[in-house]
């Protein structure tokens, strides 16, 4: 059993994909070529914002926003610590300064409380100017953009969505990667929309922003191709990766709705003996990930023992909040209080979860994990 099965969505596309790929072979444009252009109309209609802007990967697509808003030392960026790595990495590749900000247990979102608290923190030390916030749609549920927008517009802000694992959620009928005033996602094969290597793109509606970020993602390049009129960096998509996306596309609808559908069976199997994740009213999640929670006097390590007897494959995202990692233990920014995350980390851990998991597997599944309770 996989943890997340390639090989059946391959099945799927395996015709256009190859079309695709034969066709590029024939016209060698392997770097910008039309491909790249086409599947950036088309992820901004789907998106429905009006500048969708491939770029190398995930982390370059958080990275070129914040170099586009020229962020400095001085300026604080304020961050969940419950997230993948790059979402702090990259405030900190443009110069910046990342302020950790505690998560919901229940979410494992952004926490409105903590945003507060960490906000009221860095003014009172006067050592930081409040700059920008960079909200995590985590396992793909969108943060709760309604307040954290609020937020950001009070104390003159700009706001981020790091997407990357959110690309097909929504709030209402409002696409992940159209919140906040620029959204990144990420095409790494393991999220809910990937490609076959490295890959990212940015989305805006603002059209100053749009054009600074053209120009980062290629050197900084200006009017004239050889006069750079910034620093900037080479984060292209390539051609190959843009037919794959463009392929996947044409099935992505009917992948969520596989992956809602699993993730309710896992619910409706596992509710009375795990934490099992919620999603608000009106939220639609793309479920990058189907993150569980041990209860009260329950061994995660035990379970997943078993659970790796019996063939089940776990994962553990996150195992460590980011301000605790080697590389950021020692800057101490500020004194918030990231006890939620401190004490989940110690209790998620994922399922396989993908849009091909048919009805016997995800019995199979739930029943290896009852049977790893005791
Ligand atoms: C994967 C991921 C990224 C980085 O994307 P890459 O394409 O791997 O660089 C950033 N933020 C989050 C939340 C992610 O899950």
């Amino acid at each position: 059993m996989q943890f997340i099965d390639l090989h059946r969505q391959y099945e799927k596309i395996e015709e256009k994909v190859k079309k695709g790929i034969l066709n590029i072979l024939e016209h060698k444009r392997f770097i910008m070529g039309e491909e790249v252009k086409n599947l950036e109309s088309r992820l901004a209609e789907y998106v429905g914002v009006k500048h969708a802007i491939c770029c190398a990967s995930g982390t370059d697509a958080l990275t070129i926003p914040l170099m586009a808003y020229e962020v400095k030392k001085t300026d604080a960026i304020f961050v969940p610590s419950f997230t993948f790595f790059a979402s702090a990495e990259s405030i900190s590749l443009a110069g910046g300064t990342p302020v950790f900000v505690d998560c919901e247990e229940d979410s494992f979102n952004m926490s409105i409380d903590s945003l507060k608290k960490a906000i009221s923190h860095v003014e009172s030390e006067g050592k930081l100017n409040l700059k920008g916030i960079i909200a995590v749609d985590l396992f793909g549920l969108p943060a709760n953009f309604k307040d954290i927008k609020e937020i950001a517009d009070k104390y003159n802000m700009f706001l981020i969505e790091d997407g990357a694992q959110g690309f097909g959620g929504r709030i209402c009928e409002k696409k992940a990667c159209s919140f906040g005033d620029v959204a990144a996602t990420s095409f790494f094969p393991a999220k809910p929309l990937g490609c076959y290597g490295d890959g990212g793109a940015i989305f805006t509606d603002d059209d100053a922003l749009a054009a600074k970020i053209h120009s980062i993602h290629i050197h900084g390049q200006g009017a004239d191709k050889y006069d750079n009129v910034r620093l900037g960096l080479n984060s292209r998509l390539d051609t190959m990766q843009a037919v794959i996306l463009d392929a996947k596309l044409d099935i992505f609808e009917d992948e969520l709705v596989r992956r809602n559908m699993v993730a309710n069976r896992y619910t409706e199997e596992l509710k009375d003996i795990l934490d099992t994740p919620i999603v608000p009213e009106n939220y639609f999640s793309s479920w990058a990930q189907y993150t569980l929670k041990v209860k009260e006097g329950q061994s995660r390590e035990k379970i997943i023992e078993k659970l790796k007897k019996s063939g089940v494959p776990t994962a553990v995202y996150y195992p460590i909040p980011i301000h605790l990692s080697t590389a950021y233990a020692k800057l101490a920014y500020s004194q918030i209080d990231l006890s939620a995350t401190e004490k989940i980390a110690n209790k998620v851990f994922s399922i396989p979860m993908h849009p091909y998991l048919e009805e016997k597997e995800i019995m199979y599944i739930c029943d290896a994990i009852k049977n790893s309770i005791d």
